[in-house]
């Protein structure tokens, strides 16, 4: 499989490049030459493998230059053995809403069934074998603890993470900073999720910066992790045979629902994809008005999806604009000298073919978990909620399945605001509740950040 960038088809690249690099050396965002598209009877084929089989098989399409698929099953296996159900993700019934908990791993949000799975490719891959890699992350509060998760205590490699100080649950920073790993580093930035994830995307774009720390990246933008996060639409698709199925997703940098629309291209035949936001709603926006103008962040309920810049957008924006990477450059630019760039009508309406966007703020976002504790005894938490408030934008009698992205447990203050049921601790974090956290606090500042690791690695 060939990669090439968003911004530039005539540069190839393999996956292990891109596994390694996560971002172009252009500003873009990789993607593969050629999707594999599966016909009738190939899905037919795949509807009846297990979790672990099915994920070999659509991975595999992405990465068989590097892999074999018995080691790519291996790897699979090793990378879910921690999860506390059978087959990765669970699938529950409510009434007419159908939800897809993705929280089972070991940091409690869906993040892990794509970080488990990287983080034994870095071994597998032989990456860091001669050259100690420094690993970069911004989160918004879940990519962080996955990354550690999966790359807690391994060999010559270091993690970087800058969340936004203040800005994320108790039990998220909880979950981050009391590793204690010497390969650990927590570094809380005092600004937004946008400020970390432009840092991050300067550092990885300044060569200099990082050819000397061999940097490498596991957010969102890297396009091993929506391979992984392909599967899980395919298997759940597939408990619910022969109907118009949709999905609604909580979104903030478009990697899950990205994934999504990647099984649709796949030949998944998905009805459509409900991008669910917070008041954080440029997605909305871009979708009803063609305008893609990020503003400032808003901090919501819903942290880890309080995003204005987000950045998979730009793959679908390659998509839409008919693969035209002199295309995607010209609005890219726009959005860097202009603030923005805007969508004519054709292409909206070329969005709306597979996507429609609701925007469900907080007092919405608490009335949905108030309620669908009282009718169903079971407890949302504020990302999976925006997704059941703004499923109802599906009027007829398809059905949708709810993409439940982490465990109500992460985020108790807001269950608290919400109903007075309690919330069991999961047996996966119980033991880090009364370890010492450890991390550092580091002004709005690139060149702080870069001094900062410069000073941890030599
Ligand atoms: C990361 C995250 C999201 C948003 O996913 P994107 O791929 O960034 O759109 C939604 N909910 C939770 C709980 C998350 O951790």
């Amino acid at each position: 499989m060939e990669y090439i960038s968003t911004r530039n088809k005539t540069l190839k690249y393999n996956f292990k490049d891109i596994f390694l690099r996560g971002l172009a050396p252009d500003g873009g965002l990789f993607i593969p030459r050629q999707i594999k598209k599966y016909n009738n009877s190939e899905i037919e084929k795949l509807s009846k493998l297990n979790y672990v089989d099915l994920a070999t098989e659509i991975i595999l399409n992405f990465c068989s230059s590097d892999f074999e698929k018995n080691k790519l099953k291996k790897l699979l296996e090793m990378s879910y053995k921690n999860f506390t159900t059978q087959e990765v993700i669970n699938i529950k019934k409510f009434g007419d809403i159908n939800l897809i908990e993705l929280y089972h791993g070991p940091t409690l949000a869906f993040k892990d069934i794509a970080m488990q799975v990287l983080g034994n490719m870095y071994d597998e891959l032989n990456i860091s074998s001669n050259k100690t890699v420094n690993i970069v992350v911004a989160t918004s509060g879940d990519t962080g603890s996955a990354a550690i998760a999966a790359l807690n205590d391994r060999k010559n490699i270091n993690v970087f993470v800058l969340h936004p100080y203040n800005k994320i649950s108790n039990i998220q920073r909880k979950i981050m900073t009391t590793v204690g790993s010497n390969n650990i580093y927590n570094i809380a930035i005092r600004g937004t999720f946008d400020d970390c994830q432009k840092h991050v995307k300067e550092m990885f774009s300044e060569n200099k910066f990082r050819e000397k720390i061999n940097m490498s990246g596991v957010n969102s933008i890297n396009w091993a992790r929506i391979v992984c996060q392909i599967v899980y639409y395919f298997y759940s698709y597939f408990k619910f045979k022969n109907k118009k199925i949709n999905f609604a997703v909580p979104t903030g940098n478009f990697g899950d629902v990205f994934a999504g629309y990647m099984a649709k291209k796949m030949g998944l035949p998905i009805e459509k994809l409900i991008i669910a936001t917070n008041e954080n709603d440029i997605l909305e926006r871009v979708i009803n008005t063609g305008e893609y103008k990020p503003s400032k962040v808003k901090p919501s309920l819903s942290p880890s999806m309080d995003v204005q810049i987000s950045s998979n957008f730009e793959r679908l924006l390659f998509y839409i604009l008919d693969e035209d990477d002199k295309k995607v450059s010209v609005f890219m630019n726009d959005l860097k000298l202009k603030g923005s760039f805007l969508l004519n009508k054709e292409q909206i309406a070329i969005i709306k073919k597979d996507f429609s966007a609701k925007k469900i703020n907080d007092k919405e976002t608490i009335e949905i978990i108030k309620n669908f504790s009282k009718n169903h005894d079971f407890i949302l938490d504020p990302h999976t909620a925006t997704a059941v408030g703004a499923s109802k934008i599906i009027k007829d009698n398809s059905v949708i399945l709810i993409l439940g992205t982490a465990h109500p447990y992460k985020f108790l203050e807001t269950i608290k605001m919400a109903t007075s049921k309690e919330v069991a601790m999961p047996k996966q974090i119980a033991h880090l509740m009364d370890k010492k956290e450890k991390y550092d606090v580091l002004e709005n500042k690139i060149t702080d950040i870069k001094e900062y690791i410069l000073g941890k690695i030599s």
